[in-house]
């Protein structure tokens, strides 16, 4: 597949997908128009890469469908300066994503093979302001705490309690929760250190987030 056409695929993407089902956030969309989804899948899938659902990336995980990607980032409210917390990293897509919006992005993700595809890719297409580790995000990534923002890209079985910790006040925390099957995506707003508020985005279904405090 030419490039013209990929980008006919990601133009009609954003216009039938993102837009008419409530993407509004224009640092959002922009970002889509941006980010090669073609570069974070297979190549031999490559003329797939602008469907609107997941795809395989190895270890047995998926990059997940790009509307559900520009709903999670629409609901973190990312604004230029923003250090944001990526729980599940996968392919690198989210992170990229959030890369063009954002100051930095810090990437958790449990498998060694897959950050180091995406560290290559992300290398590649210039995102130095996305910083990778291998390890259980279900535990945070302390060290560059807090965090404006956290996505997590994979279902919990409840909100880690770590990660409300490294949340600034008055930041969001965007995560599936529910049972390994089918979860429930939440907007989670941190209002003070013991208080937080809940808001319902709809039915999803993710990988398990494995870990201490996961599946
Ligand atoms: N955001 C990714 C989607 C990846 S799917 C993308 O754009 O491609 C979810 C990812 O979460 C998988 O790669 C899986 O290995 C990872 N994961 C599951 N449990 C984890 C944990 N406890 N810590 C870090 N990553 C985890």
């Amino acid at each position: 597949m030419g490039d013209d056409s990929l980008n006919d695929a990601k133009e009609k993407m954003i216009k039938q997908h993102l837009i008419p089902r409530g993407i509004k956030n224009e640092r959002v969309l922009a970002a889509f128009k941006k980010v090669p989804r073609e570069e974070f899948v297979p190549p031999e899938i490559e003329a797939e890469a602008y469907q609107d659902r997941p795809l395989p990336i190895g270890e047995g995980q998926t990059i997940s469908q790009p509307y559900i990607v520009a709903e999670m980032i629409q609901a973190l409210e990312p604004t230029p300066g923003d250090k944001i917390l990526e729980i599940g990293t996968g392919s690198g897509y989210a992170a990229a994503v959030l890369a063009e919006i954002v100051e930095t992005v810090y990437g958790v993700e449990r498998h060694q093979s897959l950050v180091d595809e995406a560290q290559t890719r992300l290398t590649r297409l210039n995102y130095d302001n996305v910083k990778l580790e291998v390890g259980d995000g279900t535990i945070g990534w302390a060290e560059n705490a807090p965090y404006d923002g956290i996505l997590v890209s994979a279902a919990a079985p409840e909100i880690p309690n770590s990660l409300v910790e490294q949340l600034v006040k008055g930041g969001y925390l965007v995560i599936p929760i529910g049972t390994k099957n089918i979860q429930q995506l939440y907007q989670i707003k941190k209002i003070e250190d013991d208080k937080i508020t809940k808001k319902e985005l709809g039915r999803v279904r993710f990988v398990p987030l494995l870990g201490e405090k996961g599946w």
